[in-house]
């Protein structure tokens, strides 16, 4: 449910309590033999407030020895099954990039290379919704209730549902053709370039001229 503008929240917690009669009135004529939502609903033991918090994504995540990972580097709306899923993407790219690199700085950048605008893409597609466009569309095209999602009469026809849903996927990086046609992040040792065994203020002394 969708709260009025000038409601007043703590928008960061999670653990609130929800107040049944904030969105009860909206469920009331969902009745049919077989299901009653709002006696469902009446029956819940506890309802919790689920706010759409994000920030906006940053320019940088790394300092030297130190990067940002999970919800600390792209907190993003949690729809489309997808916060702790670019966490995980995340630590499997910095492991990566880690074990190929053989200096720490050297791979947390191009850890941050490979993930920043990818996160940063998936933040500003989660304020448009991500695939739960599909419910807005469905909402649009039929106010008044409609009888098939799919079929002739579709409200949303299987391609265009399959279609929003492919575009999300490949932003989120869980396309499975993308998957399959990229290199694996699975470290075999092979190419990893040797670790600089010089100390790192002879390096930067180095790296400097
Ligand atoms: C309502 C809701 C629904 C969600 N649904 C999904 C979903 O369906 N699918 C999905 O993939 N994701 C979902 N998410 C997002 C997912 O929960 C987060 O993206 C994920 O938990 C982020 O993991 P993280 O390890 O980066 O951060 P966190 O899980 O926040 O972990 C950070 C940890 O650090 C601890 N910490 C903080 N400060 C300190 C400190 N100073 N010292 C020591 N420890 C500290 C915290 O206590 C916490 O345990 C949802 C989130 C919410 C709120």
């Amino acid at each position: 449910k969708r709260m009025p503008a000038d409601m007043h929240w703590a928008r960061e917690d999670w653990n609130r309590a929800g107040r049944i009669e904030d969105f009860l009135p909206d469920f009331a004529g969902w009745e049919w033999s077989w299901l009653s939502v709002p006696s469902l609903i009446r029956a819940t033991e506890a309802v919790w407030e689920f706010p759409m918090v994000d920030r906006d994504p940053l320019p940088n995540w790394t300092r030297g020895r130190v990067t940002l990972l999970g919800d600390a580097a792209h907190p993003m709306y949690p729809i489309g099954s997808n916060g702790a899923s670019q966490g995980i993407l995340d630590a499997r790219t910095l492991a990566y990039h880690l074990a190929m690199e053989g200096d720490a700085a050297a791979g947390l950048r191009a850890y941050e290379a490979a993930r920043r605008p990818a996160t940063s893409a998936l933040v500003e597609a989660s304020r448009n919704q991500g695939p739960d466009l599909v419910l807005d569309l469905a909402d649009q095209r039929a106010p008044e209730g409609f009888a098939a999602v799919g079929g002739r009469e579709a409200v949303l026809p299987l391609a265009e549902l399959e279609e929003i849903s492919r575009a999300y996927k490949r932003k989120a990086g869980f396309d499975p053709a993308l998957l399959n046609a990229r290199e694996s992040l699975s470290y075999t040792g092979a190419t990893a370039k040797a670790p600089d065994p010089r100390p790192a203020a002879r390096r930067d002394f180095h790296r400097s001229r």
